[in-house]
């Protein structure tokens, strides 16, 4: 697989991105004051999929009915009036592009938006909007996962006919995907209209069959093979090393039972009601979180862990320059 991963990399230059970006400026803050409340967060546009996967969380939610448009407008503008930072918001579901008016009204409100899709549905042309498409293994799999036969095709249809959307594409491991994901990230990596790839784990939740879960030592492992696949992809492929080493059974108690993406972020569901703990609702285990948000969150803000993974790489960097070799014994050039 090794091999056909660097064949398949060295056929496709993908295009120059700058080191730095405004996000680097905002993760020093993060660093610096740590993340403000209801910074970012997210909105249930709709209770509505035009898809019914295996083990969907949101469907062993809750039902409520959805907010009208109005509804919704009036609530903004009574958090604008409360200093309600707006920065920036996921737009989620159900399937949050059967809904695209309330996108189109709510990400007028937000500075950055993301809006996470299954992929059936072509990508809107909306300008500040970074996309998220769900794809949890290889078509075979994908098409069964997500009971809906010709999905994988239409989902690269779909990426293929968007005109400059920034587009994630989002996968969930599970322990029936664990074999594709190496394939997949060659896959995508080629596809030149894909910015990037990141990578959560399916976090149980409660009703439902526990089947999917991997086991911690399953787990670690796979979190050292991401970090191994990380040198080879790079920035395409988002989880930092860092958040992942963080997920490992050793640590991951340490951040789900003070997770930072419960205490400072906001959640609405399709009624504008504020979801708890989080995004995935009540239900589901947070001893087991697979989402990589509250270990993104830490590995910005603990100082300890940032700043021993600094002294790592300048003492890595400082070994990578060569000896200044002994007086005398510098090489010869050629006569
Ligand atoms: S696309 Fe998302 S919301 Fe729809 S059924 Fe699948 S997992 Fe659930
Ligand atoms: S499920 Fe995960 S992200 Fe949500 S509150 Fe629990 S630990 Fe945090």
């Amino acid at each position: 697989m090794g091999t056909m991963t660097n064949k398949l990399q060295s056929t496709f230059q993908r295009p120059y991105r700058s080191p730095f970006s405004l996000f680097d400026l905002a993760r020093i803050g993060f660093f610096l004051f740590g993340f403000p409340k209801n910074t970012f967060g997210s909105v249930d546009v709709t209770s509505e999929c035009n898809l019914r996967c295996q083990h969907c969380y949101f469907f062993e939610q809750e039902r409520v009915p959805q907010w009208s448009l109005e509804q919704w407008r009036e609530k903004f503008e009574r958090l604008k009036c409360e200093g309600f930072r707006f920065y920036q918001c996921t737009w989620v579901g159900g399937e949050p592009l059967l809904r695209p008016e309330l996108i189109q009204l709510g990400r007028q409100y937000f500075k950055f938006n993301t809006v996470t899709t299954n992929g059936s549905l072509p990508l809107p042309d909306w300008k500040n909007v970074s996309w998220c498409i769900s794809v949890d293994g290889g078509p075979a799999y994908h098409d069964r996962f997500r009971n809906h036969p010709g999905l994988y095709q239409t989902i690269r249809d779909n990426i293929r006919q968007s005109e400059g959307q920034r587009i994630t594409i989002a996968y969930c491991i599970t322990r029936q995907n664990l074999g594709d994901i190496e394939a997949s990230l060659a896959e995508w990596y080629q596809e030149p209209k894909v910015r990037s790839m990141v990578f959560s784990f399916y976090t149980p939740i409660r009703g439902l069959d526990d089947d999917l879960w991997l086991d911690w030592p399953e787990k670690d492992r796979m979190l050292d093979r991401l970090i191994e696949l990380k040198q080879q992809y790079g920035d395409f492929l988002v989880n930092t090393t860092r958040a992942l080493n963080l997920m490992k059974s050793t640590t991951a108690r340490s951040v789900t039972d003070n997770c930072s993406f419960a205490s400072t972020s906001f959640a609405f569901d399709p009624a504008g009601g504020a979801k708890k703990p989080c995004m995935l609702g009540s239900k589901a285990d947070c001893e087991r979180c697979g989402c990589i948000v509250p270990f993104f969150l830490r590995s910005l803000t603990d100082r300890r862990l940032v700043l021993k993974d600094l002294k790592e790489r300048v003492f890595s960097s400082l070994r990578r320059i060569p000896a200044r070799p002994p007086k005398g014994t510098e090489a010869q050039g050629t006569p």
